[in-house]
């Protein structure tokens, strides 16, 4: 066997033709080794049979049975049943889809043996389209000896062909030996980094049928962790690399006397919190840095970033530079516009706007004045990184409220900014409280300071949760709480692909509200509304002119209006928890006490109580991103998609989190004794899958 056995081409298998070759790359799958780091997703039982009287819902196995009736039902849908028995108890098998053939061969008397899932149907438990197969009387047929890995395929590729293909890269592993351990012993921080490798990886693969089934369903056996070790260690190198590429740019020095930082200071009406000075101070430190600034803020809703960034804004300004700010959303650009003139025209600094919505005329004057460098702030949405903007020397990026950016996104936006050999100090903000140990693995190539303290004076907000059959209740408080001249948001949500739809309901529950309370002054928000007219209504809540506010969910980031002290949420059900607190944050900004009630449809799922009694209970972040995390997984809470977080193999965000807290000691240890090993190792685990283009 040759030595590089198995890093040759995935071709010189039998059976992987230029077809197969094609399907097995879009896996990221080229070399035979790619194989072997191509781990099951889930693993199937069907070693034993389980007697039909130990069955249980949501269980997936093998049974078996004689079947005593069959028969075609028509109910909401024909389907064929077919009632089994094995001495022990009884089980329906339900077929929606079934030839004539089949319909003869699944008749009264004969065995079945069936592979699937268990569900609770009508009148007991069910199995519905099952594997199966029927068993001659006296024939003895053997269950399988090992548990069926399940892998992640792609379409023509089939669960068989994968495993037959990975049975050959086990032999290939066998015979050749040449699979390196990376992992110096300095790197193995951890009891489990201690496994074999290659044990690790035979044992993924093809485990034996006395394994603890339920330990490896979690993905928390010793095997699985000691690959989920090295996997989070490849992301944390890989990581590391984009930050250190980074540090070798050059960066505009922002040194200052500190004197406009002041003079914004002396502006406002409160003195900022200990937290808050701190966070600037950690900026402003990194800004004295020839280096770019990567950090990432975050700090519950209503913390007070805004004037964190102004900090920095002013102190890029100050020392000679532009400085722009980036929002998600056009109302919150807007807002932040708006609360930036304020401040930085009192210390003649001059901001411009830059949003999608503009007329040519206006867009053009804004370019010119950002290239000439007469403005010397922008603010405004995702236009402001479009390519006909050419600044004159940008020194600093702000990107508020921006939970859901990636790596790739990030480093994008930064080159965006660069002037020949330097780019712009980064600031990243964001109310999502994304658990620690999430953070460490998405932001990794970022520092992190947060902001872990609310201004004095608040009171938390008070939230119930309702059925929506006591909306006019809810009217009725409403009512009353607007002759206390406190003003409400009343929040329509819909799922959230529908746009249009949620804008309607929105339009039809100003409508409705109007109708009911004719002396409220009501006034609608949303989405589809032009941008001047969304900014009006904004100001005129602010102003206190109007009472009620419906809106959809463009306000759940960042919008600020004190005096709203009610919220109320509709079909609160379908948004996330971070997305409800988000929104909850809109209130609960001033100093009278401030209420949310979140209003569902009945009836709710288990998961459904779950969330909203979470957020009933609490009104910390963290702990309910904590809580999000686990009730719907870190791709939903990070939105994997939109993140680029990679999605990992086996390592998993929350049963590993005492591995992820050793990566970065475990990250230096293996640079510091084999830094020649690091390319190896992220080629292993991410391969072709990771481009982070210019590093
Ligand atoms: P975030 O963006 O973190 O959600 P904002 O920057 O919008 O929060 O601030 C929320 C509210 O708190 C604003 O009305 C702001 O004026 C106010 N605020 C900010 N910092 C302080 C402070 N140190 N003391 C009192 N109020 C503050
Ligand atoms: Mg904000």
């Amino acid at each position: 066997m040759s030595e590089n056995r198995l890093s040759q081409p995935v071709t010189s298998l039998t059976g992987v033709g230029a077809k197969v070759a094609e399907r097995l790359q879009k896996l990221g799958i080229s070399q035979i080794q790619d194989l072997l780091f191509h781990l099951p997703l889930r693993y199937q039982d069907r070693t034993r049979l389980i007697p039909l009287g130990a069955v249980r819902a949501q269980q997936e196995g093998l049974i078996e049975g004689i079947i005593k009736l069959s028969q075609v039902t028509f109910g909401r849908r024909r389907s064929l049943l077919c009632h089994i028995e094995d001495g022990t108890g009884s089980l329906v098998l339900r077929f929606f889809h079934f030839s004539k053939t089949q319909q003869q061969q699944l008749q009264k008397g004969s065995r079945i043996r069936c592979f699937g899932e268990i569900r609770t149907g009508p009148s007991s438990l069910e199995m519905v389209h099952p594997e199966y197969q029927l068993i001659s009387d006296d024939a003895i047929v053997a269950v399988d000896a090992e548990l069926t890995p399940i892998y992640p395929t792609t379409e023509g590729l089939h669960q068989i062909s994968f495993r037959k293909l990975i049975n050959q890269a086990l032999v290939c592993l066998a015979d050749s030996a040449t699979l390196p351990e990376l992992l110096t012993p300095e790197a193995r921080l951890h009891p489990v980094a201690n496994t074999s490798l290659v044990e690790a990886l035979y044992f993924v693969h093809r485990p034996p049928p006395d394994v603890d089934l339920l330990l490896l369903s979690e993905r928390r056996h010793p095997a699985q962790r000691r690959l989920a070790y090295e996997e989070l260690l490849a992301q944390h190198v890989t990581m590391r690399q984009v930050r250190l590429q980074t540090q070798q740019h050059v960066a505009p020095v922002c040194q200052t006397d500190g004197q406009h930082r002041a003079q914004l200071l002396a502006q406002l009406p409160y003195p900022l919190t200990a937290a808050q000075n701190r966070v600037i101070n950690d900026i402003v430190s990194d800004m004295r840095q020839p280096i770019p600034m990567q950090r990432l803020v975050q700090g519950d809703v209503g913390s007070g970033k805004t004037v964190v960034s102004a900090m920095a804004v002013v102190e890029a300004v100050s020392a000679g530079y532009q400085a722009v700010m980036m929002a998600p959303t056009e109302l919150l650009a807007e807002q932040h516009f708006q609360t930036f003139k304020t401040w930085l025209t009192a210390l003649e600094i001059e901001v411009v706007w830059c949003a999608g919505k503009q007329t040519a005329a206006e867009r053009k004057q804004v370019l010119a004045a950002l290239s000439d460098g007469t403005a010397r702030v922008a603010v405004g949405t995702h236009a402001l990184f479009q390519d006909e903007v050419v600044f004159n020397n940008l020194g600093l990026v702000v990107i508020d409220e921006q939970h859901r950016f990636g790596v790739h996104q990030r480093l994008a936006l930064r080159d965006k900014g660069r002037q020949l050999d330097s780019f712009p100090h980064q600031l990243v903000m964001t109310a999502t409280p994304i658990p620690r140990t999430l953070a460490m693995t998405a932001y990794a190539d970022l520092n992190v300071s947060i902001i872990d303290q609310l201004p004095p004076g608040r009171s938390p907000v008070t939230t119930v949760v309702l059925p929506d059959t006591r909306r006019e209740e809810v009217i009725e408080r409403v009512h009353v709480a607007c002759q206390q001249k406190r003003q409400i948001y009343w929040v329509c949500t819909l799922i959230e692909e529908s746009e249009h739809l949620q804008c309607q309901a929105a339009e039809d529950a100003a409508t409705e509200l109007q109708q009911t309370l004719p002396d409220l002054r009501v006034a609608l928000v949303h989405g589809r509304m032009k941008s001047t007219q969304k900014e009006l209504v904004m100001q005129a809540f602010k102003a206190g002119d109007i009472d009620l506010l419906v809106a959809t969910t463009v306000i759940e980031v960042g919008v600020d209006v004190p005096n709203a002290s009610l919220m109320i949420i509709e079909n609160a059900e379908r948004l996330g928890l971070a997305q409800l607190h988000q929104l909850r944050g809109r209130v609960g900004r001033g100093t009278v006490q401030s209420h949310c009630v979140l209003m569902y449809h009945a009836p709710l799922s288990d998961n459904g109580q779950a969330r909203l009694r979470c957020l009933r209970d609490s009104n910390d972040g963290f702990v309910i991103a904590q809580r999000d995390l686990e009730l719907r997984g870190p791709g939903e809470v990070l939105g994997t998609r939109q993140t680029g977080l990679p999605q990992f193999r086996v390592a998993d965000l929350m049963n590993d989190q005492d591995l992820i807290e050793l990566m970065p000691t475990a990250c230096d240890a293996f640079l510091k004794t084999s830094p020649h090993h690091s390319k190896a190792l992220v080629n292993r685990w991410f391969g072709h899958k990771i481009d982070f283009g210019h590093v």
